[in-house]
């Protein structure tokens, strides 16, 4: 316990995931942290918190979280200072910007970025002195479609609605497990609670999943789909909602609605009966899905990346807000509503209610002549763009906290690539299985040592609040902070020039910021001296991204707008706050959050129901004798780094081919043997755990593991390496609409190896 030794204790928000849970944090007089708690008086989770977050303490504390960075000599990476690294940067730099020109430059931005405010206000400083398109990121293997059918929807990316779910009376979860995840692009700690207290209220919560997860096991009703198939689920849905009379959007936006009577005709093909042998979901209880979600008093549905990284990932993630939408539910307390951030975003700036809309496609890979969508190209292209020559052929690469090797698909042939190229840096607390590959590691510092706000995800949160973490424990000797490697990374990659100093880069990004907004009609500070508030800023001593935070948080829909507003957000409120401060339930946000063009919801936007002759045709291509491979998460594993933490990786957290009993009886499997899965792209041999909570024909492994390469340096998970499921994905696989990934509903041969 920690006892007597607790001489401070410090508040902060877990950066590790979606969530977003306060922490309690007991130090000792050495500043050795002694015991993380989740912050009962945190104002949105209340004291809870899972195993990751109490184990901020060992990945902290973890022998292999690299302190200084690398430089790979002779093949081996080794320490040196600071200087070297950046010289070493700049001199690997220009070599491949003389011979290849800047073309050839390519920036991968992992998931870690999202949860982190220093990579959130920075990484852009990298992405934009490339001097080139070649942008990846894990978006493609994870939420994109959500951001496509928002953005043709209501206009801009990240207008997500979220299931309103501490006073909805119905959810229906489609491919997602809170109990093991939490929640993703949905922030809402202590996600397996607020569906406890659905059903203790009354409500229903049913999940749909080719797995009887967790989730589905705590709910009302589970419901079994063959995987790939949801969109097909959803079109009937939407199909019983227009024939049995039941669509009505709700007085509360009727009038900002467009494409009803479009939406009904293109989808009354679509029948339950047709659809039933495709999803392996009866007519009759689709039906009876669809009177539910319309006589609910409130209702939402959600879905998450077993609907989203699949073949129809945008056509689903249209499918799931049209039905909340012809439901009456959509920007309904209860239903599926809009959060209203505390630093704002593309949907509180400009005018209210209208926009320039959104589109993609204003550029295409190089190889296969995949369209941009978010300023981005398809992840499971990087690797043909690495390998294929001619002019703009990738030659240097840089990875920003990301291990595009485990999580990306068709594996083996991006871990051959990353070895061809010429230069290589990442930024990563780990020598990882990519990182294995850079000749230059910058080490960020570890999660206590950054201050911390979330962003992003606070735009997808379920009730609007705002934390603000201050950084727990100081720097390691000469350790820059995030926000500096990535200024002068990219200052770097423009200049060329070790000597370029990143305050120099953050003052030129706040002085771009401050004009920007001061000649925003709608913004609080409108018409401001830009100096007299600069002056405010730079009062306070704060630079980097607190100094940013600070202008959002005083120019956003509760800014105190330095002085405008009495009592406005800033961020000496939050610090004078640790607990967070609560900006009330979600409130209805239709029209003022719409940027389409129209000022309408689109409905049945032109970009999206273009993939539904596809959706139709995929009907007669389901073949039952086929098995299919999906993915899983486990409650102790996010990001594959997680492995290295022995208090993650201790008990039934493991690395098995979940199968149902009657298929392994079929192909002589049994629990702990080993079966060999092929795909179209590879090979793996995995033991074998025989489950009832599988639907048969489907079998299912976890991705992130694979950790037996050498070059690595994670001992803990090498000791537990696992495999790695993304030798089995297709890089040929995707979502149109998105790039994204087919990561669900692979399709594999399974035999035993006993
Ligand atoms: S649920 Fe997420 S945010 Fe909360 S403690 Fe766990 S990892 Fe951290």
């Amino acid at each position: 316990m920690a006892g007597s030794s607790v001489v401070r204790t410090a508040f902060r928000t877990c950066p590790l995931c979606e969530a977003g849970c306060g922490l309690e944090i007991d130090l000792d007089a050495t500043e050795q942290v002694v015991r993380i708690r989740g912050d009962k008086d945190d104002v949105f989770s209340h004291g809870y918190i899972c195993p990751k977050g109490s184990a901020l303490k060992q990945i902290h504390e973890d022998p292999d979280r690299l302190r200084r960075p690398l430089i790979k000599k002779n093949g081996k990476h080794v320490e040196v200072s600071w200087d070297e690294a950046w010289e070493a940067v700049r001199d690997g730099f220009a070599k491949v910007i003389e011979t290849h020109g800047r073309s050839s430059l390519a920036v991968y931005l992992g998931n870690p970025g999202a949860h982190n405010l220093g990579a959130m206000m920075f990484n852009k400083t990298v992405v934009q002195s490339l001097g080139s398109f070649n942008r990846f990121s894990a978006s493609t293997v994870d939420q994109m479609p959500k951001h496509v059918a928002a953005g043709f929807m209501f206009g801009t990316p990240v207008t997500i609605p979220v299931p309103d779910l501490d006073r909805t009376d119905y959810l229906l979860l489609m491919g997602s497990n809170p109990y093991a995840s939490n929640g993703s692009v949905c922030t809402a700690p202590d996600f397996p609670g607020r569906l406890e207290a659905i059903r203790a209220r009354g409500g229903k919560v049913v999940v749909v999943d080719p797995r009887r997860t967790r989730t589905a096991q705590e709910a009302d009703e589970w419901i079994s789909i063959r995987p790939g198939t949801d969109g097909l689920f959803l079109a009937a849905i939407i199909n019983v909602l227009y024939a049995d009379g039941l669509v009505d959007v709700g007085d509360h936006i009727r009038s900002y609605v467009s494409g009803i009577d479009e939406l009904g005709a293109e989808l009354g093909a679509f029948t339950p009966e047709l659809v039933e042998s495709a999803t392996g979901i009866s007519a009759d209880v689709t039906r009876r899905i669809a009177h539910e979600l319309a006589g609910a008093p409130t209702a939402a549905v959600n879905g998450r990346i077993g609907v989203n990284a699949v073949q129809f990932g945008s056509v689903n993630a249209w499918l799931v807000d049209a039905v909340n939408t012809l439901t009456g539910n959509l920007d309904k307390r209860g239903g599926a509503m809009f959060a209203l951030p505390a630093t704002g975003g593309p949907n509180t700036r400009g005018t209210a209610g209208v926009g320039n809309g959104f589109r993609t496609g204003k550029g295409t890979s190089r190889v296969r002549k995949y369209p941009e969508v978010l300023g981005e190209f398809p992840v499971a292209t990087l690797a043909e763009e690495i390998t294929t020559p001619g002019a703009g052929q990738i030659r240097a690469f840089i990875t920003l906290a990301g291990n595009p090797v485990l999580s990306t698909p068709d594996s083996d042939a991006l871990d051959t690539a990353l070895s061809e190229l010429d230069f290589m840096v990442s930024v990563d607390i780990y020598l990882n299985e990519t990182s294995r590959h850079a000749d230059v590691i910058l080490p960020p510092p570890s999660q206590l040592q950054r201050d911390h706000y979330d962003l992003l995800l606070l735009q997808f949160a379920v009730r609007n609040v705002a934390n603000y973490s201050e950084q727990v424990l100081a720097f390691d000797e000469a350790q820059p902070d995030e926000w500096e490697i990535l200024a002068k990374l990219g200052g770097v990659l423009q200049t060329l020039d070790t000597k370029i100093d990143p305050s120099v880069i953050d003052d030129i990004a706040i002085d771009a910021l401050v004009q920007n907004v001061i000649k925003a009609s709608t913004s609080n500070v409108y018409g401001r001296n830009a100096d007299e508030i600069l002056e405010c800023l730079s009062a306070t001593g704060r630079r980097g991204p607190a100094r940013m935070l600070d202008f959002m948080l005083q120019t956003g829909p509760y800014g105190a707008g330095f002085g405008a507003v009495e009592d406005g957000l800033s961020l000496q409120k939050l610090l004078d706050n640790p607990h967070g401060v609560d900006l009330g339930e979600l409130e209805p946000r239709i029209p003022e959050i719409l940027r389409t063009p129209t000022g309408m919801v689109e409905l049945c936007p032109a970009e999206l129901r273009i993939d539904l002759v596809r959706l139709f045709d995929s009907i007669a291509q389901v073949d039952d004798a086929q098995m299919l491979l999906i993915g899983r998460r486990h409650l102790k594993s996010n990001n594959s780094w997680m492995h290295n933490i022995n208090v993650l990786t201790k008990g039934n957290l493991s690395c098995t081919l979940q199968v149902h009993p009657d298929d392994a009886m079929r192909l002589g499997l049994s629990d702990g043997i080993n079966a060999r899965i092929t795909s179209r792209v590879g090979t793996i041999d995995v033991p074998v755990e025989v489950t009832e909570s599988i639907r048969r024909g489907v079998v299912s492994l976890p991705h992130g593991w694979g950790h037996n390469v050498q070059g690595a340096r994670m001992s803990v998970a090498a000791k537990k390496a696992g495999v790695n499921s993304n030798v089995l994905t297709d890089s040929q696989a995707m979502d149109p609409l998105s790039g994204t990934s087919v990561l669900n509903g692979i399709p594999v041969v399974v035999q035993s190896l006993a």
